[in-house]
């Protein structure tokens, strides 16, 4: 077969092991590499058909014919985990090489492939594996990053790893491949991804109401991906604390070693079991097109969330950014601005600020442009209604306009 024939081989299988994600699997775009060798010969960097946001899957030719079809199939089954889960937006990871965007793909794939191995298709050699490593299943990436810290320093003393190391590209952490081409923009929109997956969702639901087996991680996405209504607090919630555990150091785990980022309070070991108070900063869309009353509801929510006490900093924007405001309580935060948005100028402020933000977090009714990159903190967008959008690199809580107590 040929490298094209392999791939589409690889889709009808995939499709039809997990009929709840055809959708998703064919919209999967195959890029073909070239060839380094003639004949081709694997290439280790792409022995996962690596994805980017876009939903393009990398073919190295020489991968794809040393692969069997039903482990490239796999693999697709696997991106579209990361892709329809959001890792890339979701990562901690930040630009600059460093282990921690290998632990983040490690944590990703174990949130993906304990729903695999549900499905009776476990992994390829080498793939991490929860169950195998005695970890428990069902448990986000998020939280599976301090168990897997824990659980290689334990190996590491026994000089093993915990599985290969696999990159499974920027779809897992946002950040570009050299080997991507981000010239054109070839792929899928914003748009595109958004109808996808809500067609995968609602098809996921159907089949949960018809008493077909789901695994449980692909349940609980669908069902929150279709509720964001019903949920939206409890959604907020869960997205600025993991924003604020992500940039605090894992609290939770930290009872028993000093923080690997102690380097970024000035200096200042904190002691152990103890949170930094994470300095978060409001970006507030005052453009009029979101009332002031919905505006004042929500710092509420989120000010009681991400700063229960003590000082916090808003910056009000509208076309430009207005001048930041340190108050303690939501309600002393000056609502200023009106006409057009762009809330890139409010970002682009939000990250100039010193000390530096460890976590910003974004109000607006998404009808704005965005930066193209990801500020320097983790960036959570509280999007306000049903239009608009935000922009892949950001965690996005959906809110509805109605929102009332
Ligand atoms: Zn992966």
């Amino acid at each position: 077969m040929t490298v094209d024939e392999r791939i589409a081989a690889a889709r009808l299988w995939a499709a039809h092991r997990a009929p709840y994600l055809a959708s998703a699997v064919f919209a999967l775009r195959p890029v073909y590499l070239e060839a380094a060798t003639d004949p081709p010969v694997p290439d280790p960097e792409f022995r996962a058909f690596p994805t980017d946001t876009r939903w393009n899957l990398h073919v190295d030719p020489g991968t794809a014919l040393a692969t069997p079809v039903e482990e490239i199939g796999w693999w697709m089954l696997h991106h579209v985990g990361h892709l329809v889960r959001g890792h890339a937006a979701r990562s901690p990871v930040r630009p600059g090489p460093g282990a921690e965007a290998h632990r983040w793909n490690q944590a990703a794939d174990a949130e993906i492939n304990d729903d695999l191995e549900a499905e009776r298709l476990p992994g390829p050699a080498g793939v991490l594996s929860p169950s195998a490593l005695g970890l428990p299943v069902n448990r986000t990436a998020e939280e599976y990053v301090p168990m897997l810290d824990v659980l290689a320093d334990a190996l590491g003393n026994g000089g093993r790893a915990l599985s290969e190391a696999i990159d499974c590209g920027s779809a897992v952490d946002g950040m570009d491949r050299s080997y991507q081409d981000t010239g054109s923009g070839d792929g899928l929109t914003h748009l595109d991804r958004e109808l996808l997956e809500r067609s995968i969702a609602a098809g996921i639901q159907d089949r949960i109401s018809a008493r077909s087996e789901i695994p449980s991680g692909w349940r609980r996405w669908a069902t929150e991906r279709t509720r964001p209504a019903i949920d939206w607090r409890a959604r907020l919630g869960a997205m600025i604390r993991r924003g604020l555990s992500t940039t605090a150091g894992q609290v939770d785990f930290s009872y028993a070693r000093p923080s690997r980022r102690a380097g970024a309070y000035h200096g200042v070991i904190p002691p152990a079991m103890v949170r930094p108070a994470p300095d978060t900063v409001l970006v507030i869309d005052t453009s009029g097109s979101v009332t002031n009353d919905v505006l004042r509801l929500l710092l509420a929510e989120v000010t009681g969330i991400a700063r229960p006490s003590g000082r916090l900093r808003a910056i009000c924007c509208d076309v430009a950014a207005h001048p930041v405001q340190t108050v303690r309580r939501a309600a002393d935060i000056e609502l200023t601005g009106g006409g057009g948005t762009d809330m890139r100028a409010g970002l682009t402020a939000a990250a100039a600020l010193r000390p530096r933000p460890d976590l910003i977090v974004v109000l607006t009714d998404g009808e704005t442009p965005w930066p193209e990159h990801r500020p320097p903190a983790h960036t959570v967008v509280c999007l306000i209604g049903d239009g608009g959008h935000a922009p892949a690199w950001a965690s996005v809580a959906r809110i509805p306009e109605g929102a009332r107590r």
